[in-house]
C-alpha cells in the first residue's frame, strides 16, 4: 500500500487495489486471504476479484464463495466468458457483480447482452489476452460491436499485463486498428471506467472533470 501511495504522488494518478483470488484455489484458502486483507480497506484496498480456471469452476459452483466475499463489505470484479461459456457471465450478473472482465462469450447470446445493458454491468474487454488464450481466435469473435450498438458500458482493459505482455497503449491501438474506435469512443469508455470504479462519488466527479 505504501508503494501505491508513492506512485500516486510521483505520477499524479489515483490508484486502488483489488486482491485477486483464483477460482481453482480451495475456497477456505481464498477466504482466509480475503478476510486477512480486508482491514486494508482504509488504506487503498477497494475490492476483490476472481480469475482463473473458469471452465472447471463455473460461476454457479462459486456462488457460496462469491457471497462470502461480498459479505466482507467490499465489491468485487469477476473474470467470465473466456471459455465460450456465457452462462458464467449471466450468473455473475445475477449475483450482483457489476464489473465483469472479458465477457467474450457474450457474442453468442443476445439475451445475456440485454441483461448486461439493463443491469448497467461494465464489461472490461481484454483483446490481447483473449487472442493469446484463444478465448476469441479473431477480433471478429469479440462482442465489441454488438455491445457498442446496444449501448453497454464497455471499458478497455489489459487483463494480466505481464502475462500478456501488453499495456493500455497497445490495447488502444488494437481498438483503433480493428474496430475504428474514435477519440469520442475512448472518452466515453474512460467515463465508463471511472463510473464503474470502486471509489467514492466525490472522487469519481473529480476524475471525470479531470478527464
Ligand atoms: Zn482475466
Amino acid at each position: 500500500m505504501e508503494g501505491i501511495k508513492e506512485a500516486e504522488a510521483e505520477f499524479g494518478i489515483v490508484a486502488k487495489v483489488l486482491v485477486c483470488g483464483l477460482k481453482q484455489t480451495p475456497r477456505e484458502q481464498t477466504q482466509d486471504i480475503f478476510a486477512e486483507v480486508v482491514s486494508l480497506a482504509q488504506k487503498g484496498l477497494v475490492g476483490f476479484d476472481f480469475a482463473g480456471n473458469e471452465a472447471d469452476f463455473p460461476t454457479q459452483a462459486l456462488e457460496e464463495a462469491i457471497k462470502e466475499t461480498q459479505a466482507l463489505g467490499l465489491p468485487l470484479t469477476f473474470h467470465a466468458g473466456e471459455c465460450g461459456c456465457v452462462a458464467n457471465v449471466a450468473h455473475a450478473i445475477q449475483l450482483g457483480i457489476s464489473r465483469i472482465g472479458h465477457g467474450t462469450a457474450l457474442l453468442k447470446d443476445r439475451t445475456t447482452m440485454e441483461k448486461v445493458v439493463q443491469s448497467g454491468t461494465t464489461i472490461e474487454m481484454c483483446l490481447t489476452s483473449n487472442l493469446q488464450t484463444g478465448a476469441a481466435p479473431r477480433l471478429a469473435d469479440f462482442p465489441y460491436q454488438a455491445l457498442y450498438d446496444m449501448g453497454a458500458n464497455i471499458t478497455i482493459n489489459t487483463d494480466n499485463r505481464t502475462v500478456s505482455d501488453t499495456n493500455l497503449t497497445k490495447e488502444y491501438a488494437l481498438f483503433v486498428q480493428y474496430f475504428g474506435t474514435s477519440k469520442a469512443d475512448f472518452y466515453r469508455f474512460n467515463q465508463n471506467a471511472i463510473r464503474a470504479s470502486f471509489t467514492s462519488e466525490a472522487e469519481k466527479e473529480k476524475l471525470l472533470k479531470k478527464l
